[in-house]
């Protein structure tokens, strides 16, 4: 049974906070005790996506040795907590990536499920995540430049002695001449689920609430949920 997984992508903007976010909410309400975490340092913005405003303590004054993670997880709703990053660049320069080693032991202790939202690229910030994690959910959209990124998250997981649970392919259209199968085989990883493209997602964000949550019924909910459910081995 996996608990910590790292939800990245090659290229940024497809949907890999949303995924955590929803994911996260939906794991919650099948009753697991959820903690997302945001690992996007530079571009932190979890917090936006479920009305958190971390004034207080934030994971950069955790990953700087200046608090305790319990000190910077919030909870959110019922079985589901937030640990957000700071959003100032003065916080982000003391920060020691390397003490995110003892974060997520510290979290994995305590929750059922940790789900890291990493930040697009191919930093240290986002390699470490990857192999601290049980596995690795890749998130893509059907773009020919996301699946090349991808490509090179998957390249990078295998050097961290990650491992990649499979491809959350988002934003996907009813086109019909896009072969979603042939983009997760072309990545040798399995298909966990496609998210259609779906403007309940953008009012969820605009609410500050999780769209599983905003808007269960919405067409991105059902995949969500989907999702949560095959990831704890029930789809
Ligand atoms: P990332 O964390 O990878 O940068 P986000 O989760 O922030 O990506 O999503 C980027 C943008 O795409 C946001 O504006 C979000 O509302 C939008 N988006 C994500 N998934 C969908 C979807 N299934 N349908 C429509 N819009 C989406
Ligand atoms: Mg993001």
């Amino acid at each position: 049974q996996e608990t910590v997984y790292a939800i990245a992508s090659g290229k940024g903007g497809v949907g890999k906070t949303t995924t955590t976010v929803n994911l996260g909410t939906a794991l919650a309400g099948a009753g697991n005790r959820v903690v997302i975490v945001d690992v996007d340092l530079g571009m932190a913005n979890l917090a936006g996506f479920v009305s958190l405003s971390p004034e207080d303590t934030t994971l950069h004054q955790v990953l700087a040795g200046e608090a305790d993670v319990t000190e910077a997880t919030y909870e959110l709703a019922d079985g589901i907590w937030a640990v957000p990053s700071g959003i100032e660049l003065d916080s982000y320069a003391s920060v020691k990536t390397e003490n995110l080693r003892d974060v997520v032991t510290e979290l994995r202790e305590q929750f059922d499920y940790v789900l890291l939202d990493v930040g697009a690229g191919v930093s240290h910030e986002t390699v470490l995540p990857l192999g601290l994690a049980d596995a690795v959910v890749l998130v893509s959209t059907p773009e020919p430049a996301s699946v090349q990124d991808a490509q090179k998250t998957c390249d990078l997981a295998d050097r961290a002695g990650g491992t990649i649970a499979g491809l959350v392919l988002t934003r996907t259209r009813p086109s019909g001449d896009i072969d979603h199968e042939g983009i997760a085989e072309k990545l040798d990883v399995p298909l966990l689920v496609t998210i259609p493209e779906d403007p309940t997602v953008r009012e969820s964000v605009y609410a500050g609430t999780p769209l599983v949550v905003h808007d269960p019924k919405s067409p991105a909910s059902r995949a969500y949920r989907y999702l949560a459910a095959r990831l704890v081995g029930e789809a």
